[in-house]
């Protein structure tokens, strides 16, 4: 079976390999598709914090059953189409205890910590394999960032009715306005890039602005009847949209930060005892798979406009550099594996 392995930064190649047999935990499927990240073009440029080479990437992916292994046997049928949740925490820390495994201290993610969905064929432990619904190929590669989106606005405990500003349009930022559309709030979105903008109106936000616009602020206000917006989502991961949020939230309101990044960012003081304002971080999503599969059904249509360009596996590496390349006309680009 043929992987993609990235070597070094900048350096993917086609190999072969025997196909995996299920240990007796796990499960073996076969690729469809897998979705190119933000992470996967970190991991890609050597500017991962933690990931190692040479490593096969990829941890958004739709897949088929192949095989079973003995303990698993019944779990699902050959040939049925699957998500598979990249996250392989301890299992025993406090945060694994509470129900929090995505933010274990140990946590493994598949593509990053162990080789991923690049290739055509791959074993995973059984219990990260959940059943794809009625989802196509395409839809069902959709299932990690929906989740994540969905964990942004559980995180954030958008009500409907509610007014959410979302800043940073690619396609998390996308997947957290339809998870919030679909807890019935109301979406702004604000971007640097216009055809961002346009596609965020075209899956349902409700108004949009140029990140840059010197009104910015005034229209924020204006929105929100001059209360500002009781919810703000950073999907940018920028010490300036931090500070932004922060600044724009109404009193009382909540900030929840899922954009990621090394840098630090100075806040006043005030604003957190004055407003009392609730900032959370959110990280990838925990146990929301099944919700994720159920919540693109619901908007199959919308989800699908995320899906912008293809490549073929052998074409992976090229498929990374355009993503990287072309930020403003690429939203989820993905690799189809046959
Ligand atoms: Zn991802
Ligand atoms: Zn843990």
């Amino acid at each position: 079976m043929r992987r993609a392995v990235t070597i070094e930064p900048h350096n993917i190649q086609i190999d072969a390999t025997p196909p995996p047999s299920p240990a007796s935990d796990e499960i073996a499927v076969r690729v469809e598709c897998v979705g190119i990240c933000g992470s996967d073009m970190h991991i890609y440029s050597g500017h991962h914090p933690t990931a190692t080479f040479p490593r096969v990437q990829g941890h958004e992916v739709s897949a088929t059953i192949e095989s079973l292994g003995s303990n698993v046997a019944g779990t699902f049928v050959a040939g049925e189409r699957v998500v598979i949740d990249p996250l392989v925490p301890c299992g025993a820390c406090y945060a694994c205890r509470i129900g929090r495994s995505n933010t274990c201290p140990t946590l493994k993610v598949i593509g990053a910590h162990r080789d991923g969905f690049l290739q055509e064929a791959i074993a995973v432990p059984a219990g990260n394999v959940h059943p794809a619904g009625t989802l196509s190929a395409d839809e069902a590669v959709l299932t990690e960032p929906a989740s994540v989106g969905l964990q942004a606005v559980r995180r954030g405990v958008v009500a409907a009715g509610e007014q959410v500003v979302i800043i940073g349009a690619g396609p998390i930022g996308l997947c957290t306005a339809l998870a919030a559309i679909d807890a019935q709030a109301r979406v702004l979105m604000i971007d640097t890039v216009p055809s961002r903008l346009d596609l965020a109106m075209s899956i349902g936000a409700e108004r949009t602005i140029l990140a840059d616009s010197p009104q910015l602020d005034a229209d924020i206000l204006d929105w929100t009847d001059g209360d500002g917006p009781p919810v703000i989502i950073d999907c940018v991961g920028h010490p300036a949209v931090i500070r932004q949020c922060c600044r724009l939230v109404a009193p009382a309101g909540r900030v929840v930060i899922v954009g990621l990044s090394d840098k630090e960012v100075s806040l006043p003081i005030v604003d957190f005892t004055y407003k009392e304002m609730t900032i959370v971080g959110s990280r990838a999503s925990a146990k929301l798979f099944p919700e994720s599969v159920n919540l693109i059904e619901r908007h199959r249509e919308a989800y699908s406009r995320l899906i912008t360009h293809r490549f073929p596996l052998g074409e992976t590496g090229a498929a990374l550099e355009f993503a990287i390349a072309n930020p403003s006309a690429a939203s989820k680009v993905i690799v189809e594996i046959d």
